[in-house]
């Protein structure tokens, strides 16, 4: 059997892995995501800096970077001599280490607002814990959220991704992300459109005295048109309202935490958060993330009855291995998230410059760090999920996808490229060519 797909590049050894780990393994992939690679699912054998090599041994420089969470690049030696380190001394106590504190310590420093942090494995599970924490604080059950954002895939809050409306003016009905999803988890989600303060004022009137928190991602990242970034005021809206309403307001930073700026969204654009979830780029490529907060509200899961446990929490390789990272991050005022920042403007710049040269409806967005690229033939503004998928052409995107790994360039499906301390100006120039010739192979 063949996978199929037109390819200048070989990939017959991942065809053959794939088509074996199908056999055992549903859609070959343990992340429902990584099944929308073009034109299948990819094995990969090496990473090292900004670049990656898959097992049929094309090259590619690297703009996934596991989703985010490399920011530094592969294989940063610091990083990865903290984790072994780590690894030979002991792999788990299910006890406490020095370095727990000092990267609590450290977070507590970077982030405005954030004076105590737990740590866990995913930022599903760090919101999980937001989430509990804002109800059992305030007694509620409610949640704001926003159509389109991405929370993780837990049940109750994977809700919201589109819906009908039971009355003309109701506001629309929350929709599960998945099947299985119990139906009574959406009665405590409350889903509005992203930079729409009116729908959120109306959402705390219908619904007085039992919202516990809006949670939101500071920028929207997710979906096949991310970087949306708030329309100006619209943070400061939501901390007032919850403020006004006593509820909590809960910044999922797994996208923008130690990316957009050492000090998340809440520096970025200057507005507190009561918690925050962090992931990706807190941890430098180990499986750690953390929750955190003003003290009074974390204290809660010592003072209350509110449970937050974990096997593998804090696990002490991806703990040093994160200290280091985020230290290397830190260090000399950012200086690396600093070059980050430079060499993502100076690829969205290109790309730009590329996209005014094409036929093709190629637009670029952006954020500090990441880069977006979406074909879209709609003249509207992109503000909210329902804008945003407004005349997107997901065929040329796909076509996108598979022509830049043709060409050795590695993105997200969606069209994300994240920026690494491993990427230099001259991976950026080869980039930009390779995006050239993939856009010219779109128009012929
Ligand atoms: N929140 C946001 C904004 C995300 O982008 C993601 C993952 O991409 C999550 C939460 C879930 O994090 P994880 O995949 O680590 O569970």
């Amino acid at each position: 059997m063949s996978l199929g797909g037109k390819m200048s590049n070989s990939f017959t050894r991942s065809e053959a892995l794939l088509l074996r780990a199908r056999a055992v393994i549903p859609g070959g992939v343990s992340s429902g995501n990584r099944a929308n690679w073009t034109p299948f699912p990819l094995y990969y054998a090496r990473g090292d800096g900004a670049r990656v090599w898959d097992v049929d041994g094309n090259e590619y420089i690297d703009y996934v970077l596991g989703r985010g969470p490399l920011i530094l690049g592969h294989g940063e030696p610091d990083v990865t001599d903290a984790i072994y380190h780590q690894l030979k001394v002991s792999q788990f106590f299910a006890g406490q280490i020095e370095g727990e504190i000092e990267l609590a310590e450290l977070i507590c420093s970077l982030v405005k607002n954030v004076e105590m942090v737990r740590f866990c494995n995913s930022g599903s599970e760090a919101i999980h814990a937001c989430i509990r924490l804002a109800r059992s604080a305030t007694g509620r059950e409610k949640v704001i959220r926003f159509i389109g954002h991405y929370h993780g895939w837990y049940d109750g809050i994977a809700w919201g991704f589109s819906g009908v409306s039971a009355k003309p003016d109701a506001p629309p009905l929350p929709l599960p992300m998945s099947l299985g999803q119990p139906s009574s988890d959406a009665a405590n989600i409350v889903a509005v459109e992203w930079n729409d303060p009116e729908a959120v004022a109306n959402a705390f009137k219908n619904c007085r005295g039992e919202i516990a928190a809006i949670i939101t991602e500071p920028i929207m990242f997710n979906g096949f048109w991310s970087n949306i970034q708030p329309i100006e005021g619209f943070l400061t809206f939501l901390r007032e309202q919850c403020d006004a309403n006593g509820a909590l307001l809960v910044f999922d930073e797994v996208q923008t935490g130690f990316r957009v700026s050492l000090g998340g969204a809440v520096e970025h654009f200057g507005v507190a958060a009561d918690l925050s979830a962090f992931a990706k780029a807190l941890s430098g490529g180990v499986c750690l993330a953390a929750f955190a907060g003003r003290r009074e509200l974390m204290k809660r899961l010592v003072e209350t009855n509110t449970v937050h446990t974990g096997t593998y929490n804090a696990y002490p390789p991806a703990v040093m291995g994160a200290l280091r990272h985020l230290t290397l991050l830190a260090v000399n005022a950012g200086a690396k998230l600093q070059r980050i920042h430079h060499h993502a403007a100076l690829l969205e710049r290109g790309l730009r410059d590329l996209a005014s040269h094409t036929q093709l409806p190629l637009l670029v967005r952006s954020s500090p760090g990441a880069v977006t690229t979406a074909f879209r033939v709609a003249p509207t503004q992109v503000i909210d999920h329902r804008s945003a998928a407004e005349g997107l052409d997901l065929g040329l995107q796909r076509a996108w996808h598979l022509a830049l790994q043709d060409q050795g360039i590695r993105i997200t499906p969606e069209g994300l490229w994240y920026m690494s301390a491993a990427h230099s100006a001259n991976d950026i120039a080869t980039t930009l060519d390779a995006a050239q010739d993939a856009l010219q192979s779109l128009s012929s």
